[in-house]
């Protein structure tokens, strides 16, 4: 039995068979005589990418949604790259085989890409070595599609997106990467698709796992190759246990979130895009507590105009058919940057030029995104909240530039609600410590735990070599936590919580007790938190 670990990036236990996701050789010929051949048939390689690429952007959007489709756009794009296309050209005009020029063109640029600061442009080093993989493939004339003939593990160095939305999904029990963050696409699939994987595993990938037995432990990290009978029996009691828990958890849709003695809590969901409503819906929370609205900024050329931003703030408003839906305004910068932002690279980026700080300053992106969701707050109840706010200054001209915006829009003709809220992210510890001064400004609070930690203890979230000292349960960030909740309720206001900590299912009745009314978690962990928040006592 081979044994070893990595990180889990969603529970529960996966039993299978390996299937190794193999990459493309990388031995490849080097030199080639004809270079006109080659460089014919490097562009109808081209040509034949191109043709795949668009009706696998059409599958994806039919089947996933808008914003996994875009991620094959982008491919498009790279692949159509004067840059890369020259390169490849005159690596050919220089003697080489057409795959060698294609692997060795985006090697050279998904490197450039992987040593930039910016996390968005670092991320595309995975897109540029898909394409010159499919390339290669395609050139090769090896099979570009890989198959399972049976629900399995999948095994692999790491995937890139678009190997993920080509795979066969249903039979997919785990994932296992090399690579991969938990933050990563592989991630984010898993967890979507509710997958116990790992990724960052110590795994040694050879061709001769495929076949061999597999469990996966999501809850400890841990995985198996050909176990013993004693483990094979431990696991499968795991993972019938895990089920059960998870059927059991059935009972709690559509009850009221109510303790014992009680007290009332409300559990929202957190979301990117337009497409995650299904989850909102499967997973019954009671409303959305945080749509991150920078989502709808990533992955594009351009800034979204106000009709583009309008239609999909609308389709989530009214998918939520009268429930609260809370669009907290863009909050570009630190480690979501985009090109068209035009943003100078920082020493500090987490500390710079960020959230609300852009909207203040560049009042036409503000104005554009605040039009859009005043006329979609005629469809259904919406509140807005502003992130990364330190004073009392910047809450007073966000809302008079609110004031404006709605008066602009009545002027125009538009129908807007009339009951939005206006409330704030509290994530910074300035904003923590004069929240009294704040709460008399606003209608609600809602505490990201996730800002709130890193700016608290001087820690950057985004490193992961720091976990172990990032600690969301550290005295300092409880007591900012319950002189927030305080302060809002002395000032009549509501508070919330849509950091992570609010899933944390430890910190349940510390929250119950501190007061918070509301908590916003990822769609599939609302029906365990309303148990805990049924079962509680306080
Ligand atoms: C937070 O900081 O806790 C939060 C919810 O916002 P984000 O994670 O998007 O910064
Ligand atoms: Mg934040």
């Amino acid at each position: 039995m081979i044994k070893g670990s990595g990180r889990p990036v969603y529970d529960g236990v996966a039993i299978g068979p390996i299937y190794v996701y193999r990459k493309v050789e990388t031995e490849l010929k080097k030199n080639a005589s004809d270079k006109k051949k080659e460089l014919e048939r490097f562009h109808k390689a081209k040509e034949t990418a191109h043709e795949q690429l668009q009706a696998l952007y059409e599958k994806t959007l039919k089947d996933i949604g808008e914003e996994q489709a875009g991620i094959i756009d982008v491919q498009i794009m790279f692949l159509d790259d004067l840059d890369f296309q020259e390169g490849i050209e005159a690596m050919i005009e220089q003697g080489c085989d057409a795959a060698f020029a294609v692997h060795e063109t985006g090697d050279a640029q998904a490197t450039f890409f992987a040593s930039l600061d910016d996390e968005y442009m670092k991320a595309r080093a995975t897109d540029i070595r898909d394409i010159s993989d499919r390339l290669v493939r395609i050139l090769l004339g090896s099979d570009t599609t890989f198959r399972m003939a049976t629900p399995g593990i999948l095994v692999a160095e790491d995937l890139t997106p678009s190997e993920t939305v080509q795979l066969e999904k249903d039979k997919i029990l785990a994932f296992v990467t090399r690579q991969g963050s938990s933050n990563s696409h592989t991630a984010i699939l898993a967890r979507v698709m509710n997958l116990p994987s790992l990724v960052q595993t110590n795994i040694d990938i050879e061709l001769s796992l495929n076949g061999r037995t597999m469990i996966v432990d999501g809850f400890s990290g841990e995985y198996y190759i050909d176990p013993d009978e004693e483990t094979m029996n431990r696991m499968l009691a795991k993972q019938k246990e895990a089920k059960a828990v998870k059927e059991g958890l059935e009972q709690f849709r559509g009850k009221p979130s109510v303790s014992k003695k009680g007290r009332k809590i409300n559990l929202f969901a957190n979301i990117g895009n337009v497409d995650d409503l299904k989850y909102v819906i499967a997973g019954d929370a009671e409303g959305i507590g945080l749509l991150r609205s920078e989502f709808l900024y990533l992955g594009r050329d351009d800034y979204p105009t106000e009709e583009e931003l309008f239609s999909k703030y609308r389709a989530v408003v009214e998918g939520m058919k009268g429930k609260r839906v809370v669009i907290r305004t863009l909050d570009i910068g630190a480690d979501k940057k985009v090109d068209y932002f035009k943003l100078d690279s920082e020493e500090n980026p987490a500390l710079g030029y960020r959230g609300i700080r852009i909207c203040l300053l560049e009042k036409d992106i503000f104005r554009t995104q605040m039009r859009a969701i005043y006329r979609a707050s005629a469809f259904g109840p919406v509140s807005v909240m502003f992130p990364m706010i330190i004073s009392v200054k910047e809450v007073k001209e966000i809302k008079e530039f609110c004031a404006g915006i709605r008066e602009e829009l009545r002027n125009d003709g538009y129908r807007i609600g009339e009951d939005t809220e206006l409330g704030i992210m509290v994530e910074t510890p300035a904003a923590a410590i004069i929240s009294d001064e704040l709460a008399k400004e606003v209608d609600f609070f809602s505490v990201g735990t996730n800002d709130l930690t890193q700016y608290t203890l001087a820690i950057d979230r985004q490193n992961a070599k720091l976990d172990y000292f990032y600690d969301a349960h550290h005295p300092a960030v409880l007591r900012l936590l319950k002189l927030i909740v305080d302060n809002a309720h002395k000032a009549g206001i509501w508070a919330g919580i849509c950091g992570e900590l609010a899933a944390d299912l430890s910190l349940t009745d510390t929250f119950l007790e501190m007061g918070y009314d509301e908590l916003s978690v990822s769609p599939s962990r609302i029906l365990p938190l309303r148990k805990n928040v049924i079962e509680s006592e306080v």
